[in-house]
């Protein structure tokens, strides 16, 4: 099944922070393949901002050779290259001074006041503020004005706040689309469209039915060239306020009156104030360390980030509870780390045992179990027990039900689309129910601050855990005091 295309109306589109990482890794080749599947029309306007001195062909030069090695040949070949490098021109500028604003408005001017402006923040949280002012003073915004404002939101409440404060001085909420490319991932939405386009689970998804839900999110990268801001942030800011915190809502939340933007996120705040503080012992904190016999910087944290005493987690998991009617009583496993065995980002939700098997014994402990499998390899697998085949009695064996989102709606070859296509696609067409509201943020930092302060003032040190181990030894032990396993973390 080939997805329908709906093109939009041109728009422009500036990329403040053109020459970084994330700009060239993500946020240009998504729009190339927009630009290739159809979506984006000519007389489409992309430019791209940074303090680095490139004119236009430069820049078009650079972005040629980054796309021709991110975006592959089969998608995009070397004449819609030639076409969208058209739509794209480059203006130096510095968000904290001067340079470049007048040669920007002259770039965008002649737009006129119904024209979608799409201005992507890739550059640094400090810089959020000076931009959201010099968009203002310069006049370069109209009422389809829109800020895209990438992760991380905030070092802590307080920050999280500022930022918001700042950011509305300029803007409407409505004009403000926090990012988080979790929630763009195909099977992210899916979740909603299994629980709430489907008679058969949401009957089930209660305290009453499911035994308990693990949120994993293993990477196998480490975090050099990332070393000083991961070295402040850690796991727990990085990855499980923001990216743990947004899949736990959607697990859990009640079902919205319908898919409407603000909806979606009153729901998901919900569960955010509903979650309890997280007890001491039910936090388990890690750090990377070489294997046995591994060699390499980037094999042990302390190395990396060049800090023999920091006490900076690269793994947390953690026990959470929400408390309202639906959940109280089902405990949410939620774990994550760097170095691990596999990169694998899986929610398992595991459902309770029969109340009574009328096959004895011998026939085992079988209980449902829907994997939701967000990478590699979107997915949705829903075990069910049945027979074994054969003669020999009546014994029992669980069997998937297997749906893989590459194969069930792919056409052959062609990768999925990425998270920041449909999420770039969404800011365009002025859909903010993927992205982030203000108060969601600071909901989930006022959850996660306690967290940290409490480890902070009893001098917790994260556990060393071996790289391409599954972690720390204690985060099994979390589940084991509950009966419970973690599921395998399998790429
Ligand atoms: P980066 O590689 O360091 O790039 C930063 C960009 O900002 C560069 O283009 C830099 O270009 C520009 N810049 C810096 N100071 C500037 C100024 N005063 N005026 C105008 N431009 C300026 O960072 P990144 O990895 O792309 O990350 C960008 C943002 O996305 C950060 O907030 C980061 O936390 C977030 N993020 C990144 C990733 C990722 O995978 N990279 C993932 C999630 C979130 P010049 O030096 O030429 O000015």
């Amino acid at each position: 099944m080939v997805s329908r295309v709906i093109p939009v109306e041109p728009f422009d589109l500036v990329v403040f922070g053109a020459t970084g990482d994330l700009a060239q890794r993500k946020i240009l080749p998504a729009l190339f393949r927009r630009f290739c599947a159809g979506q984006i029309p000519a007389g489409t306007r992309i430019i791209g901002a940074a303090r680095s001195g490139f004119s236009t062909s430069d820049y078009r030069e650079k972005l040629s050779s980054d796309l021709k090695q991110q975006v592959s040949e089969q998608i995009c070949d070397v004449d819609a290259l030639a076409k969208f490098l058209q739509l794209v021109t480059y203006v130096p500028l510095d968000a904290t001074g001067e340079m470049g604003w007048s040669a920007l408005c002259e770039r965008i001017s002649g737009a006129g006041a119904d024209r979608v402006q799409v201005f992507y923040f890739s550059v640094g949280p400090t810089l959020f503020g000076p931009l959201a002012e010099r968009l203002h003073s310069y006049g370069l915004t109209n009422a389809e004005t829109r800020i895209v404002v990438e992760k991380p939101f905030g070092h802590d409440l307080a920050s999280a706040r500022d930022l918001n404060r700042t950011l509305a001085s300029h803007f409407e909420e409505g004009q403000i689309y926090r990012i988080d490319h979790y929630l763009g991932k195909e099977t992210v939405q899916n979740l909603m469209a299994v629980r709430f386009g489907n008679m058969l689970f949401e009957p089930l998804w209660n305290s009453q039915y499911v035994d308990h839900i693990q949120i994993t999110v293993a990477e196998t990268v480490g975090v050099m060239g990332r070393e000083d801001y991961y070295e402040r942030s850690g796991a727990m800011r990085d990855m499980m306020q923001n990216h743990l915190m947004q899949l736990l809502c959607l697990i859990a939340m009640e079902p919205p009156a319908k898919f409407d933007p603000d909806a979606v996120r009153d729901e998901k705040l919900k569960v955010i104030r509903a979650l309890d503080p997280v007890e001491p012992y039910h936090i388990v904190r890690g750090q990377y360390a070489p294997a046995t016999g591994a060699i390499g910087r980037d094999q042990n944290y302390r190395e990396t980030v060049e800090n023999q005493r920091s006490s900076t987690e690269s793994y947390i998991a953690l026990k959470a509870h929400i408390s309202n009617w639906r959940w109280a009583g089902t405990p949410f496993y939620l774990r994550t780390g760097k170095r691990l065995k596999a990169r694998s980002s899986v929610i398992n939700v595991m459902f309770k045992d029969a109340p009574h098997s009328i096959f004895g014994e011998e026939a085992g402990r079988h209980a449902n179990h829907l994997k939701i499998r967000l990478q590699p390899n979107e997915g949705i697998t829903l075990s069910v027990t049945i027979k074994e085949p054969g003669p020999g009695g009546m014994r029992l064996m669980d069997v998937p039900l297997d749906m893989s989102f590459a194969e069930a709606l792919g056409p052959k070859g062609i990768d999925p689309a990425d998270a920041y296509e449909r999420l770039i696609m969404d800011v365009v067409r002025g859909n903010q129910t993927l992205f982030m509201r203000g108060d969601e943020v600071e909901a989930a930092w006022g959850w996660t601050d306690p967290i940290i302060a409490g480890w902070q003032a009893r001098g917790d040190v994260p556990k060393p855990y071996e790289s391409g181990s599954t972690g720390p030894g204690d985060a099994d032990l979390l589940l084991r005091r509950d009966q419970r396993e973690w599921r395998g973390i399998n790429p």
